[in-house]
């Protein structure tokens, strides 16, 4: 076994690697960007590197600088955890060069499984059933407009250097063939430099069920499959093992079929084997197809090592040091049922967009195994993926293990940024999936439900005026009494946009406070950290710092105390100079100088975090200034268009 290893990456993960490593007896060492010189895993780590500027491509990519910390630390080999270079064959070459072990796949492995087409054309000659659909090298338009008349239409265009479902474009009819193809390439080009594209069938109600496999390079295991078919816009949300619905004949059918996949390419390590499964036919031991191999660990691993007991990073370690699997396929075994949620912070009302903020408060369910690689206090930066942690749950079946999502979800505190926690409490919730009745559509369909604010009860903003003027915090018996009489005092609420009633509060004693809304009075006791509200269904946690009032529990809810002077300032600045929300690429610029633009007109596109962002005008007026172009980068906060009042 290893003395040290490096860590290539940052976050959730690499605390993750740290912790199997550190139970192994390898000591550590953690590289780190300008912005996360005090981060968890930079703490966590017996030792840590400082490798560059908050970019990526300035630290978590720079392969030399990683190397050269490995080198300089006295690290044997390097885990590349997923993202930033885990899949980039180059890198493991360079790592090989400098007489360190890859915790990986070969260079060539990685490499087979790079390109969509290529990857197919091996998977089918291995014997590994693959989408039907054209995967060769003619891209001539005529003949790809052909392919997809002989598939039989809906057919998806797909980028064959494709992620992220970037290049991937559904065509329903004939007649708009031509005009997709044009428009995938397009997007391909810009984003994989790229325009090669293949053609398949689009499965109606797909679920993607994909198998972790295990190899040593000579032999292979799988791990059974992990059903990722709640997906918003191709993006995993909540994840599971096993596949509710699985039959045992279709298991061993995929577990085969993967096999055979790492098999044939001499496979190292973990790897993740993902099919397309037609819902609408059942589960079926002839209806799933080869989509992708991803060489490397996945986010969503948890949930195989919750039901198979297996230390997936522990196996890393030891197959990459050289010893051979530590198990045989007969001896593992599936035990209950596990989820996985993904808890980010991000603006599910605005469309899901990435927040930032610092943690003032971070709590989780101690009944859950939570992977997070930020702590109380931490920044959420704009510079990377935006995940807090993710939550995973096991139990003796489907149902006590949802339930433990559910309750782990609603026990999760976090203030300081606004969080998907409430979207992923109702997705738990949600009817088709307690059924077990998944499909990559179903957050699709289902998005107003799932994404609905129910309005607010009146429990709710008596303890958000009592968290304001911090009532767990006044325990003087003598408190709020002027001469037998309490004082009250206004507390302006805002949600979003809107004031919240009339709203009043006044302290009666030790812990103990009164609030009327418009009127009707409800009184509140502070217990411990939380509070006893009139009509509330149970103790009601939350804080309030910097005039945001969080209310945690299984509907978490967000208010703002007033400050009508910052309001009105931010408001008056936000809509004549339109920001870039956070650091990405200016997709598309929309308007020229001069241009009269209205609420709401679409300015430009930003590419960030996987998702692109529209700007909108905040105002009408004419665009006084455009100051950036298409395919330029720009940092969090850079102005893009300037607006002025109009003639
Ligand atoms: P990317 O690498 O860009 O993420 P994938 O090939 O992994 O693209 O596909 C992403 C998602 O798109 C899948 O998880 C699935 O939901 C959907 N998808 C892919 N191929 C098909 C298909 N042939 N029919 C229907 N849906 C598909």
């Amino acid at each position: 076994m290893f003395d040290k290893i490096l860590i290539a990456n940052r976050g959730e993960i690499a605390c993750r690697i740290i912790r199997s490593a550190r139970a192994l007896g390898v000591r550590s060492v953690a590289v780190y960007s300008e912005a996360d010189a005090r981060a968890a895993h930079v703490e966590l780590a017996d030792q840590a590197v400082a490798i560059g500027g908050p970019a990526p491509r300035d630290s978590y990519l720079r392969g030399d600088a990683i190397i050269r910390a490995a080198l300089d630390t006295g690290a044997q080999a390097i885990h590349p955890g997923y993202g930033f270079l885990s899949e980039n064959p180059d890198f493991v070459t360079q790592v090989e060069a400098a007489g360190l072990v890859f915790i990986g796949p070969s260079a060539r492995a990685i490499r087979a499984m790079g390109l969509k087409d290529a990857a197919k054309a091996l998977m089918q000659e291995a014997g590994v059933p693959v989408v039907p659909g054209y995967h060769g090298a003619n891209q001539d338009a005529g003949h790809l407009a052909g392919a997809a008349d002989a598939i039989g239409y809906p057919v998806l265009i797909k980028a064959v250097a494709g992620g992220g479902g970037k290049g991937m474009r559904l065509v329903e009819r004939r007649e708009d063939f031509a005009q997709e193809l044009q428009s995938a390439r397009s997007e391909a080009a810009t984003a994989f430099g790229n325009d090669a594209v293949l053609v398949e069938k689009f499965i109606l109600k797909p679920r993607h069920i994909e198998i972790q496999v295990f190899g040593d390079g000579v032999d292979a295991v799988h791990l059974f499959e992990r059903d990722c078919s709640l997906q918003r816009r191709h993006q995993k949300v909540i994840e599971e093992a096993p596949a509710p619905g699985m039959t045992p004949e279709m298991r061993a059918a995929m577990g085969k079929a993967a096999v055979r996949a790492a098999q044939a390419i001499g496979y190292k390590g973990a790897g993740t084997v993902e099919f397309i499964v037609d819902g609408a036919r059942g589960l079926r031991p002839d209806g799933f197809w080869f989509m992708e191999m991803n060489t490397r660990l996945q986010v969503e691993h948890p949930v195989t090592e919750a039901i198979t007991g297996v230390d997936l990073v522990e196996w890393q370690l030891r197959v990459a040091a050289g010893e051979a699997l530590p198990k045989t396929q007969d001896a593992l075994t599936i035990t209950g049922h596990a989820f996985e949620a993904r808890l980010y912070a991000e603006d599910v009302p605005a469309g899901f967009l990435p927040a930032t903020g610092r943690l003032e408060h971070l709590r989780f369910c101690d009944a859950a195994r939570n992977d997070a690689g930020v702590r109380a206090g931490d920044d959420i930066s704009p510079w990377y993926d935006p995940m807090i942690a993710k939550i995973v749950t096991h139990g003796a079946t489907r149902r006590i293990a949802l339930k433990q999502l559910e309750a782990a979800l609603g026990n999760t505190e976090v203030a300081g940024t606004v969080t998907n926690l409430a979207f992923l409490g109702a997705l738990s919730r949600h009817e088709g999936f307690q059924a077990g009745q998944v499909d990559t559509g179903l957050i699709a369909r289902d998005i107003d439900a799932l994404t609905h604010e129910p309005d607010l009860q009146d429990w709710q903003i008596a303890a958000a005026a009592a968290f304001a003027i911090e009532l767990p915090r006044c325990t003087d018996p003598l408190a709020g009494f002027t001469l037998g009489a309490a004082i009250w005092q206004d507390v302006a609420l805002d949600l979003g946009d809107a004031p919240v009633g009339d709203v009043r509060i006044a302290v009666t004693g030790a812990s103990r406070a009164r609030v009327t809304l418009d009127g009707r009075e409800i009184s509140v006791r502070a217990e411990g950290a939380g509070l006893r509200v009139e009509g509330a269904p149970g103790l009601v946690r939350g804080c309030c710092a910097h005039g945001r009032i969080t209310l945690f529990g299984t509907v978490p809810r967000v208010l703002w105390l007033r400050d009508p002077l910052l309001r009105e300032g931010a408001l008056a600045a936000g809509a004549d100079l339109v920001l870039a929300p956070m650091p990405g690429l200016v997709k598309a610029v929309f308007v020229v100088e001069g241009e009269a633009v209205e609420i709401g007109t679409r300015l430009a596109v930003l590419e960030a975090m996987k998702m692109e962002y529209t700007l909108t005008a905040a105002r009408a007026g004419l665009v006084a200034e455009l100051l950036t172009r298409e395919g330029a980068q720009v940092e969090a906060g850079a102005a893009l268009v300037r607006l002025e009042d109009g003639v």
